[in-house]
This record gives C-alpha cells, structure tokens and sequence, in this order.
C-alpha cells in the first residue's frame, strides 16, 4: 500500500497533523523510534493557559491557539481534560499591569496567601491519552528512520512507501536539511504527586502546580534549562545525555519549593518524574510548512542573499516534504491548531501564516550570509 502521508515522529505536532489528514479522508501511516508520546510530548505538563502581555503577534498566536485547542480537546476527548482554569501570580517577568493586559474572562482573586488574576479559559490534559486518541485510524510502526529514498514520486522507508513526508521530530536531528531552522533543546523536569490537599484549580507563577486531575494527582512543573547553542544536537533517549542521565534530585527539590510557596500541599508523596527536552527557536515561533531546499534555492536565485524575494513557490522545495516543529513549551496549545493550519495548507492550497512560515527564517539566514 501507498500512503498519502508518512509522519516522522509521533509527539504532539506529528499525531495531531496524522489526526486531521485522516479525517480529511487521507491514508496516514505515522513511525517513532521511542513510541506514541515518548519525547518531549511524554513530558510535558500539559497545561493548557493564556498568554497574557501587551498584545503582540506571539501572544495573539498563542491566545489563538489556545481556544481553538482547548474546544478540540474537549470535543476529542473530554475525559482527558480538566478545566478549571488558572490562577496567575505575579512574577519578576509579569507584573499586575501585564496579567492584565489583553486577559479575556478573568478576575483578580485571592487564594489563601497568594493572589493574581484567575483566567477561567484554562486546562490540563493527560498527554499520552490524547496522542493514542489522535492516532485512531492512522497506522503506527516503531521506527528509526535515517534516511528518505525518494523514487518516481513516491518515498520509500524501509518497506513503508508514501506520497508526501511530515517530519515532526521535536529536538532530534532532521533527517534532511533545513538549516534555517536552527532548533534548540530547552531541557525540562515535571512531576506527579499524590497530596491529600484539594488544589481547586491551576496556579502558575514560575512554574506551575495543577489542579487534581481526573485520576486525582497533581502535576508540579516544569523547570527549564535554556541551551541556546547553535548546533546542539539532542536525541531524547539518548543514554549519553548528561540533562537526561543526571540525578533528579535537585530538579525535584527546586519544583517543590516553588510549588510551596503557592499551595501547601499534604502528604506529598512524589510518584512520577518526567524528563524532556523542548524543541525551540529564537524568537520562540514554531514552524510550519513545505521545506525549502536551502542549497538549491540560493543555487537558483543568487540574488536572495542581496535582498530579492522570490515569489512564493518558485524557491526550490524538497518534493512533498513539510514540518511542523519548534513547538517549544506549549506543544499541545499549538498542535491542533497549526496542524489544522498545515492541513489547510496542503490539501486546500491556503497561505501559512508570514510568522510561521519557513520562508522567514530562509529569508533571514540567506541574507546574514551575504
Ligand atoms: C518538562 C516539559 C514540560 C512541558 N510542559 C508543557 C505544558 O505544560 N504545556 C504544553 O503545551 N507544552 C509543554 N511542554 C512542551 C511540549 O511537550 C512540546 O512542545 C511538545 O511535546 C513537542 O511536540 P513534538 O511532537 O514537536 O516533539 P516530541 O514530543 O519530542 O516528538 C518528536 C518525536 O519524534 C521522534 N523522532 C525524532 N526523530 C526520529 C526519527 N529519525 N525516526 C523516528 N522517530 C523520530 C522522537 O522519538 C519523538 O518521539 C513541555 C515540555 C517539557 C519537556
């Protein structure tokens, strides 16, 4: 069989993009080397929460994103998500004038010694369940792929044969290059806990302690440890990672004492420790597109690295091959939505949005070489 579609990677951006292309009638087949939601999608908290700030276009994006999420996940799923919204305390980064600003369905409210504002529009979902939920219908392998064979029209990966490629590999190396996209691990602890404490609903403040979940724990998380280098390569299971081999003791101690001046959480017994490495950019934008063939495009129109633009399109592409990547801290706020936005994209014809798009960040690179 030929599928339509083969996706590299089956963390939040790559089942969410299986998810709509199945439902838009297409044959999916989707492969990870580590499993469904085993990368930084297995980690991640997921709190679902606004952005509050200034309005600007990555809050608008993120705001965005956020509703149409949450609506999808309620639909999908609704067992998976508790939503009772968030309570956000003030913190050296968001002072009260900027939890304010551009906050839809708030109030300013007090809980026990902390106070902020309280934004109702937010969630938390079990990141495993939905993933394997959004994978119903689409076919899954356990893969390690290196390479992509790319013959009369078809790609063949080991015995699976597709007619178009996703690659969502979060932080992973990219089995072809868009060096445009210079993706950065940011390395993150989370944690669940049992507590005979009653947390009515999420507080973030540096990080962030959830509200009991469906099955009654509590997630605590996550810290963050920027690696803003240029050509780290990170492979998430990798047993010479010296973030994911470390002793978690002290990601441990630092979560519960932030978590503590919060909430006082009772007979805290900590249950679970999830490790992950984020996949970001600079400008912490996630990507999304057809891949340009870098050497090629600059091959074709020299002229780009003084300056000229190229009408959309004409660049040279890798044929049928797209991501979906750089999803950063809030992979399940943006999965849906910019997998519906990749879909449109592919099979409707419909313009990526200019903060989003690949295209920028080609723009940006050639010229920097000039
Ligand atoms: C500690 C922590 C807490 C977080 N908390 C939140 C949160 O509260 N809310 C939120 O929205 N987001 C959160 N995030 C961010 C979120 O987890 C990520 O943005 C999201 O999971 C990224 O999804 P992804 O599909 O891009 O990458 P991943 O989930 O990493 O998936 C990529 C997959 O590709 C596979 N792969 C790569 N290369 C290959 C190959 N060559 N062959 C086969 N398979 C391959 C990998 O095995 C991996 O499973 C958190 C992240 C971390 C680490």
């Amino acid at each position: 069989m030929i599928y339509d579609f083969l996706i590299i990677g089956a963390g939040s951006a790559g089942c969410n993009c299986a998810y709509v292309l199945n439902k838009a009638g297409k044959k999916v087949a989707i492969v990870d080397k580590e499993g469904i939601c085993a990368g930084a999608s297995g980690a991640a908290g997921a709190f679902l929460s606004p952005l509050p700030g200034k309005k600007n276009s990555y809050n608008s994006l993120v705001n965005t994103a956020l509703e149409y999420s949450i609506n999808f996940y309620e639909k999908l799923l609704p067992n998976s998500v508790t939503k009772k919204g968030v309570l956000r305390v003030q913190n050296d980064n968001f002072d009260k004038t900027k939890l304010k600003d551009n906050a839809i369905d708030y109030e300013y409210k007090k809980f026990e010694q902390i106070e902020g504002y309280f934004y109702k529009n937010a969630a938390i979902i079990s990141p495993s369940e939905i993933c394997h939920k959004l994978l119903e219908g689409c076919d899954f392998f356990l893969l390690d792929v290196s390479k992509l064979i790319y013959k009369d029209g078809i790609y063949h990966i080991k015995d699976l044969k597709a007619k178009q490629i996703i690659l969502t590999q979060g932080v992973n190396t990219p089995i072809i290059s868009y060096p445009y996209v210079k993706i950065s691990p940011v390395f993150g602890v989370k944690i669940d806990i049992k507590t005979s404490t009653t947390v009515p609903f999420n507080i973030h403040k540096s990080i962030s302690v959830s509200t009991n979940k469906k099955d009654g724990t509590v997630a605590i998380g996550a810290t963050s440890v920027n690696h803003f280098l240029e050509g780290v390569e990170c492979i998430t299971t990798c047993d010479k990672c010296i973030f994911l081999i470390d002793n978690d003791e002290e990601d441990i101690k630092s979560l519960l004492s932030q978590a503590d001046e919060l909430i006082n959480l009772k007979d805290l017994e900590v249950i679970k420790v999830y490790k992950g490495a984020r996949a970001t950019i600079k400008s912490y934008f996630p990507v999304v597109g057809k891949i340009i063939d870098y050497d090629q495009s600059i091959k074709k129109y020299p002229s780009i690295k003084n300056g000229t633009k190229i009408p959309s399109g004409l660049l040279e592409y890798y044929p049928n091959v797209y991501t979906l990547n750089a999803l950063g801290s809030r992979g399940f706020v943006f999965g849906p939505y910019l997998a519906k936005i990749l879909k449109e994209n592919i099979l409707d014809d419909m313009m990526i949005p200019k903060e989003v798009s690949l295209e920028k960040l080609f723009y940006k690179m050639a010229r920097k070489k000039a």
